[in-house]
């Protein structure tokens, strides 16, 4: 009997403000360690948090490109209490029983099951901590405050995944709704997005199992990898009869270990913020509906759009709104006249794997991109030279037919030129010529092949084709 995979996540996203939720320190990433502090994010005593608007208005604007309703005016800070280093204050303020918004949902395209929507629970604010450094100096450890009172977003997913590679599924389409919404950069190595895993396995139909947290991780192949192993052992130890132990673990080395068990778990006693009054989202001055109204087109809908509009199948409709510049790109050069299968084809080849190579910048542009493909449906260049003639317009920019002239890569199919060497190679292979006429079709092949060998690669192979099929059909005197 098989076993069912449950997967649960809690993603912590830094939203792009400039200064912290709760003083004016700035959130730039990279700073020397403890210059962008205040007496708030030290906590040092007396000093009373300030709610920073924009915070707000971005994590509205998170809630509505995940589907949330946003009915909710009022929410309330709580604080979290525990003591850990990098927490001056001893407590962490964040949303407890009163989020910001409940009942969200993304769609995702598992690999599994297609197109599915998973459930959102909860999206909450909260307050960064700081950032410990173990070991720098052997045996000790540092801590930069600059990351404390980093404004987050907490988006907390109902357990409806139902493998490793689900869950990978939806951190992508969680990390393109985001990005699409401009909420928040992203940025995965500076830790702007941060994953908590839950998984437990249970047989198809049962209650759920016991589920073990991977806390705490910033890549989204690490994710997959730490949930693969979790389910690895999870089964392995249920099928040898023995329970599943409540544990949590860290994933940092790229294997699981052991951080606390159930015995060690934190209450944190939540308690509502005594310093900050409830949250409101229409007496803080933002208007919910124009917010709503303000949200570009969003990555499942696109992808649908470009599907249906350019019928394209649903992997490159995915691959190209993966971004919206990826997509925007893409649109100019169907717009500008291209067959759109074929921009599909320019753009989720050689643009892309350009892009990716220098910082996501597309260094052709899109008009180029448009005469360049229209210079190989009328001939003028093959593909194969059209691809060089891209690298060579990407390092600098000229248009493609010039620069197909200076490489040489122009394609010839005057008939005087093509007919010589056409004699040319039908004279020097007689017999073939004779098996040809005898009916051995598939030597036209052999033909096409030494013809633009003798043209060194500039003839024009559908004229090429044409004129011999005409000239090995007719009695000519080439044998
Ligand atoms: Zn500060």
């Amino acid at each position: 009997m098989s076993w069912e995979t449950v997967v649960g996540l809690e993603v912590h996203v830094q939203l792009k403000t400039r200064s912290k939720i709760f003083c004016a320190c700035p959130t730039t990433f990279g700073d020397p360690p403890n210059t962008n502090v205040c007496p708030v994010c030290l906590g040092l005593p007396g000093a009373l948090p300030v709610p920073n608007r924009e915070v707000l208005r971005l994590a509205v604007r998170a809630a509505l490109a995940l589907g949330f309703a946003v009915e909710r005016d009022t929410s309330v800070f709580a604080r979290k209490n525990y003591f850990y280093p990098d927490l001056p204050k001893g407590y962490q303020i964040t949303q407890f029983d009163r989020p910001l918004a409940l009942l969200g949902s993304l769609e995702i395209l598992s690999p599994e099951r297609g197109r599915v929507a998973i459930g959102i629970t909860r999206l909450h604010l909260e307050e960064d901590a700081g950032k410990s450094f173990h070991d720098r100096v052997p045996g000790m450890t540092a801590v930069d405050f600059n990351r404390s009172g980093v404004p987050l977003v907490e988006i907390v997913s109902e357990p409806d995944l139902r493998s490793p590679a689900e869950a990978r599924a939806y951190l992508v389409a969680l990390k393109q709704v985001l990005e699409y919404a401009e909420v928040s950069d992203c940025n995965m190595e500076e830790g702007s997005l941060r994953v908590d895993a839950n998984l437990s396995v249970r047989r198809p139909g049962a209650a759920l199992g016991t589920k073990q947290e991977v806390k705490n991780m910033n890549s989204f192949a690490t994710v997959e990898r730490a949930l693969i192993l979790l389910r690895d052992r999870q089964i392995a130890t249920l099928e040898s009869n023995a329970p599943v132990a409540l544990t949590t673990f860290s994933a940092a080395t790229g294997e699981l270990r052991a951080m606390r068990t159930k015995e060690e778990s934190h209450d944190y006693r939540y308690f509502p913020e005594p310093d900050l009054t409830p949250v409101s989202v229409s007496q803080a001055g933002i208007d919910v509906v124009a917010e709503r109204n303000r949200l570009p087109e969003l990555p499942a809908a696109k992808r649908l759009r470009l599907a249906r509009d350019y019928g394209l199948s649903d992997y490159d409709a995915a691959v190209l709104s993966g971004t919206r510049a990826l997509a925007e790109y893409y649109e100019v050069v169907v717009g500008s006249g291209a067959q759109p299968k074929v921009a599909a084809n320019w753009v989720l080849g050689s643009v892309l794997a350009d892009a990716n190579e220098h910082q996501g910048r597309f260094r052709v542009l899109p008009a180029r991109l448009h005469e360049l493909i229209r210079m190989v449906e009328q001939g003028t260049v093959s593909h194969q030279a059209a691809k060089r003639v891209f690298g060579e317009i990407a390092e600098q920019d000229a248009p493609p037919a010039n620069v197909a002239q200076r490489l040489g890569l122009v394609q010839i199919g005057d008939a005087g030129q093509l007919d010589g060497w056409i004699t040319t190679v039908l004279q020097s292979h007689p017999g073939e010529v004779r098996r040809y006429r005898q009916g051995e079709a598939k030597l036209l092949a052999f033909f096409m092949g030494a013809v633009m060998k003798e043209s060194g690669g500039r003839a024009d192979p559908k004229r090429v084709q044409s004129v011999l099929r005409e000239r090995l059909s007719g009695q000519a005197a080439d044998r």
